[in-house]
């Protein structure tokens, strides 16, 4: 079983602070790290890969430091990493556009993962746009894959309802949060993912469709206040004024 796991670095917007004048976040000086949901979809690779055998690829756009990032997942498992230098400008079409490239490249695969959405811009296209270019069958949002030998079947979370889908491969698939829990590496795994390969292909190697349509006007945050409320009574008062003024605030019904 070949599988490619696209995965993206992203700031940490946990770290994030927006500019109370400006409004506009924050960005220098925050940490990166690997989308919280792609490391689900690495991990449900590994699962597939303990199961069936293969290969796991992780194909990153990305800046240059994200080589860092493509080794944790080396170290959770991944065989091989891919790392395309992003243009200066790219928007969902470019960078769809160089990983469907980039999977073509790689060659023969049975099941592409991406997470249902990242966690800095959460569009939620790229997944969908890559099973568009790449001309396959896709199955979204899914919270629970059972990869048989010829055929992968999943339950796919739809909000109010849980749709089952079946594909043969290949087929794209984009998983949420629930899925599993990601392994954390041992010291060794860490170590020895120092010895993995990391390919480099640079983004005009791949496509010659660089242009952007979407421009970014404007980014904006949205400041997080604090109230700053201390309850001082006895704790079932306190418990009790608590709950009420968070079902004031629309937060509890
Ligand atoms: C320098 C720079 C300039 C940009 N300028 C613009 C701009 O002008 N206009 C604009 O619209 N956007 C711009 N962006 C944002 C960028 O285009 C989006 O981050 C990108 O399209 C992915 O969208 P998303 O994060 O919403 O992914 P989603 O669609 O939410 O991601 C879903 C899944 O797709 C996969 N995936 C997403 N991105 C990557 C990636 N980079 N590598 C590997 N896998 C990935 C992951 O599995 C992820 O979980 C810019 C980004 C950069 C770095």
């Amino acid at each position: 079983m070949n599988i490619i796991v696209c995965a993206k670095q992203v700031v940490d917007v946990s770290e994030m602070k927006v500019d109370p004048n400006t409004k506009k976040p924050i960005l220098h000086g925050v940490p990166q790290k690997i989308s919280d949901i792609d490391k689900n979809a690495m991990e449900e690779a590994i699962k597939i890969k303990d199961k069936h055998g293969g290969k796991i690829t992780v194909v990153t756009v990305g800046p240059n430091d994200a080589k860092e990032r493509i080794k944790e997942l080396l170290a959770m498992g991944a065989d091989e990493g891919v790392l395309i230098p992003s243009p200066d400008k790219c928007d969902y079409r470019v960078v769809s556009t160089l990983l469907a490239e980039a999977i073509k490249k790689i060659g023969e695969f049975d099941i592409v993962l991406c997470g249902e959405a990242s966690i800095d811009m959460f569009s939620g296209q790229v997944g969908p746009r890559l099973a568009g270019l790449l001309n396959m069958p896709q199955i979204t949002y899914a919270q629970n894959v059972n990869a048989e030998k010829d055929r992968a079947v999943a339950e796919c979370n739809m909000g109010d309802k849980c749709v089952t889908t079946e594909s043969s491969y290949p087929v794209l698939i984009t998983v949420t949060k629930e899925i599993n829990e990601p392994r954390l590496p041992s010291l060794m795994q860490i170590l020895g993912a120092a010895n993995k390969p990391i390919n480099e292909w640079s983004a005009d190697s791949l496509t010659k469709e660089l242009e952007p349509k979407v421009e970014t006007l404007e980014l904006k945050g949205i400041p997080m206040e604090r109230k700053n409320i201390v309850y001082k009574d006895d704790v079932d008062d306190s418990v009790k004024k608590l709950v009420d003024s968070l079902a004031k605030e629309g937060v509890l019904r």
